[in-house]
């Protein structure tokens, strides 16, 4: 535990670094895992040989541009032997699985000192958006790869978790009791909560801050919490194959990349972030601490932007956009264009009366905005959505606001956006 705390300490303290440290502490890092994946990996063997890269040369990302982002699909395809380093017993490692519904399923293999490493940089996103070791935690989401070990095994930062999948109104009776100083949430699990409680959390609990993950609470979404509980949002972003991505600072402009454990690239045109007016690609991820099974350049398939300039926190570490939806999220246009959802969910975000939604494309010339509203919205602000809505769409469509009591879906998986499948979307275009 001692090493553990220390570790912990090294890796807070590397948040004050400068840019120049981080660059060479990035340098180092890189070197260090392109050189393991080159002897140990048959797969990244093959591939940087096929690039001509000699893992020696390397010192940053740009270093590796001969060689293309990989897919998951590619690394399923190789098969496990082939993509997991040679004198690593499959049995001594934790296995995860990254979701099937995103497509091909994959099997990650991680030593336990990688999960650590996992677990120390999300606690430190923990405590950088000011959780603190007295705060009771009230975990409302994932139940698993939280800090759980480390504060534990401390006696202190004191959790409760409630299944996301329990009944709505056990979860309100669970934070009424918990009375928490922190929560963990998922959005939707959040949203199902307002509109349970009337848009009301702070009658059930006043928790001083609130992280979130796997799902996008918008900027509007942030201010309503603050307003109700005086709860300050922080977003969270990560995925299992790597852990914690980047997380939100307090000035809460975009999110800082933990540049000391992922190099974040940005590939492809999605536009611009209506945002913070960032260029949107594909996320492309590059693991600097992963050596079980190394992941280097992998295509994530989520929309995200790189924000330039420093952070009026002081920050050296890099910035980014919040994740504007997935690239599988397209919609498309009657011509069967397709065009990234991010800007389309911003349409609707940034109404006041707007509490929840979700944009269903039924065919390629329909699109139907399903809205949970704070109050009944008045005819000419359904008109205005409709019209934002088909100007970002540019060609003639049918697109209707469809005014519901409430979206299911279930925790963790709910969709902002659902596309056409990509069959239907392909024989539709004609
Ligand atoms: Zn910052």
């Amino acid at each position: 535990m001692i090493a553990e705390l220390r570790e912990l300490q090294r890796a807070r303290a590397r948040l004050g670094a400068s840019a120049g440290e981080l660059r060479a502490f990035q340098a180092e890092r890189l070197a260090a895992v392109v050189g393991a994946a080159h002897r140990r990996v048959p797969f990244w063997r093959a591939r940087l040989d096929a690039a001509g890269i000699a893992p020696a040369t390397v010192r940053s990302i740009a270093d590796l541009e001969a060689m293309p982002p990989v897919t998951k699909a590619e690394l399923v395809a190789a098969g496990q032997t082939s993509v997991m380093a040679s004198g690593v017993d499959p049995a001594s490692c934790l296995s995860f699985h990254t979701s099937g519904t995103t497509g091909e399923p994959f099997s990650l293999y991680a030593t336990m000192d990688e999960i650590r490493v996992h677990r120390i940089i999300q606690f430190r996103a923990l405590l950088a958006g000011g959780y603190r070791m007295r705060d009771h935690l009230l975990v409302l989401g994932p139940g698993r790869g939280l800090p759980s070990g480390l504060h534990q095994r401390l006696g202190i930062y004191r959790r409760t978790h409630v299944w996301p999948t329990a009944p709505v109104e056990e979860q309100i009776e669970a934070l009424r009791r918990a009375s928490p100083d922190a929560l963990w949430i998922y959005p939707s699990c959040l949203h199902a909560i307002l509109e349970r409680t009337g848009f009301r959390l702070g009658s059930v609990c006043r928790p001083r801050i609130a992280f979130s993950s796997a799902e996008i609470f918008g900027a509007e979404q942030k201010e309503r919490l603050r307003e109700d509980c005086g709860a300050e949002h922080f977003d969270l972003y990560g995925c299992v194959e790597f852990g914690r991505i980047a997380w939100e600072c307090s000035a809460h402009q975009g999110m800082h990349v933990n540049a000391d454990h992922v190099v974040v690239e940005v590939i492809g045109d999605h536009g611009t972030c209506p945002r913070t007016g960032a260029r949107l690609g594909e996320a492309v991820v590059t693991s600097l601490t992963n050596t079980t099974v190394p992941l280097l350049r992998y295509r994530l398939g989520d929309v995200v932007g790189l924000l330039d300039g420093p952070c009026p926190c002081g920050s050296a570490f890099p910035r980014m956009s919040y994740p504007l939806g997935r690239t599988r999220d397209l919609l498309r246009r009657p011509s069967g264009l397709g065009v990234t959802a991010g800007p389309m969910t911003h349409v609707l975000r940034r109404r006041p009366w707007v509490a929840r939604f979700q944009i269903v494309q039924e065919s390629l010339d329909r699109l139907r905005l399903r809205v949970v509203a704070h109050r009944a919205p008045e005819p000419d602000e359904i008109a205005a959505v409709e019209h934002d809505a088909l100007a970002y769409m540019r060609e003639p469509m049918t697109i209707t606001v469809e005014l519901v009591e409430r979206i299911d879906g279930g925790p963790g998986k709910f969709r902002d956006v659902i596309g056409l499948p990509a069959r239907a979307a392909t024989e539709n275009r004609g």
